[in-house]
């Protein structure tokens, strides 16, 4: 049997090495190196008194398999120690986790303030929740004035991005954070783009961060899942959206009290334990595919720039980004996102035709090369006065960039922009 994790030496070992041997920390079982995939929805229990306190959470345990199950919770453990969060709760997918986030923690009379840049589903979204009666503003963030701006008496929190799809602007991710603490609003940060690897929120002082699990930590396109960690970093104790049934116990954690219960239990997009134990397996490698498609998207991103066939490259790792700076400081590396315009606008789709090695299709952070023609897909519902107004033309190309070796994918651009 392998011995189980030593905590204290947990605590001092490198992030890829808590990864991988993280799982161990809860005791193995049966000398698994990996957290088994429990697929029980019900949990026994050995009295009505044991159940009782699980219910009423003065007893550890599982009851019902929308709340969680062992390989979840597994799951849970891993991203909270690459985010060191206080906890973390996963969902079925990104989208999920972020609804819980507004839904829960919002009501009608609310004001919300947001980026003018977010991801689009999340844009979607946000045009639900107006429908119900919360405020929203749109600004650009990257710039904390217009955040500072916008601020009503009745704003209570702050959602933003840190590299925003598919332009690469990178938000006042530090200046914000000083800001919602000054004005004690709560700061969600979605840090799908750049993942805990390259970046921790909790360093700019977000109250709760968002990975969508599908992208970068499970990073082979072959599962979904979300997941949202309080930092602890937030006071609860006065943020009045909290139901009364969780104002109980230490204030740190009612957030996430009311985001399992409001959210994952009674909104239902709860993670399976299949697809936790395939993100598990894939987050394994997060830092090592992160640092291979940062450095990937980097000399893309300069070979795109050098030539005569385009017009323009949008990636935070280039001097002529208009965040590099900001971008340098704050992330290890600037992620796998990168946007390209032609400066024959006509020229896009033919341009994608030619290309051999990348997929083309939608999706983020695989392993593999992803290019997609941004204004007649994912950005074609909006109609082209608001992609005008966000800067989206209509050769505008994006490209996640994946693992494969670094000069196939530069011949294969080449050869199709040579054409
Ligand atoms: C993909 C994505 C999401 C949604 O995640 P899903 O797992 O696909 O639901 C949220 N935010 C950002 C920035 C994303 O790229």
């Amino acid at each position: 049997m392998s011995k189980p994790a030593d905590p204290a030496k947990l605590a001092h070992w490198g992030f890829t090495t808590r990864t991988v041997h993280g799982d161990r920390l809860g005791g193995v079982e049966h000398g698994g190196i990996h957290k088994p995939m429990h697929t029980s929805v019900q949990y026994g229990y050995g009295s009505s008194q044991e159940l009782i306190d699980v219910f009423q959470g003065s007893a550890p345990g599982f009851n019902y398999a929308r709340q969680g199950t062992p390989t979840v919770a597994a799951l849970e453990a891993g991203v909270n120690r690459m985010e060191q969060g206080r906890g973390t709760l996963c969902f079925a997918t990104g989208m999920a986790a972020i609804t819980a986030i507004f839904t829960t923690l919002l009501r009608a009379g609310d004001h919300l303030i947001t980026s003018r840049f977010v991801f689009g589903n999340t844009n979607s979204l946000l045009g639900t929740i107006q429908s119900l009666g919360i405020e929203v503003s749109m600004v650009d963030a990257t710039q904390v004035g217009a955040v500072e701006t916008a601020i009503r008496p009745n704003t209570r929190m702050v959602f933003v991005e840190t590299i925003a799809n598919p332009r690469t602007q990178v938000a006042d991710l530090a200046g914000i954070g000083t800001l919602c603490q000054a004005r004690r609003l709560l700061y969600v940060v979605d840090n799908t783009v750049t993942s805990p690897w390259l970046f921790q929120p909790r360093t700019v002082a977000a109250g709760l961060i968002v990975n969508s699990l599908t992208k970068s930590i499970g990073g082979h396109g072959n599962a979904l899942g979300g997941a949202i960690t309080d930092t602890g970093l937030f006071d609860w104790s006065d943020y009045p959206v909290i139901a009364q049934s969780y104002r109980k116990g230490d204030p740190a954690a009612w957030g996430l009290a009311q985001l399992k219960k409001k959210g994952l239990r009674d909104q239902g997009a709860s993670l399976s334990s299949e697809a936790a134990h395939t993100l598990s397996v894939g987050a394994e490698t997060l830092g090592l595919r992160m640092n291979a498609t940062s450095a990937n998207a980097q000399a893309l991103a300069q070979m795109l720039e050098a030539h005569p066939a385009v017009r323009r490259v949008y990636y935070p790792g280039l001097s002529s980004h208009e965040q590099y700076a900001r971008s340098t400081e704050l992330f290890r590396a600037p992620s796998w996102l990168l946007a390209f315009e032609l400066k024959n606008d006509g020229d896009a789709m033919a341009c994608i035709d030619r290309l051999t090695l990348p997929v083309i299709a939608t999706g983020l952070g695989d392993t593999r090369t992803l290019v997609i023609p941004v204004a007649h897909t994912i950005f074609w519902e909006m109609g082209a006065a608001k992609r005008a107004e966000m800067g989206i033309r209509d050769s505008l190309i994006r490209v996640s960039a994946g693992i494969e070796d670094t000069s196939d994918i530069l011949n294969d651009f080449a050869t199709a922009l040579d054409t």
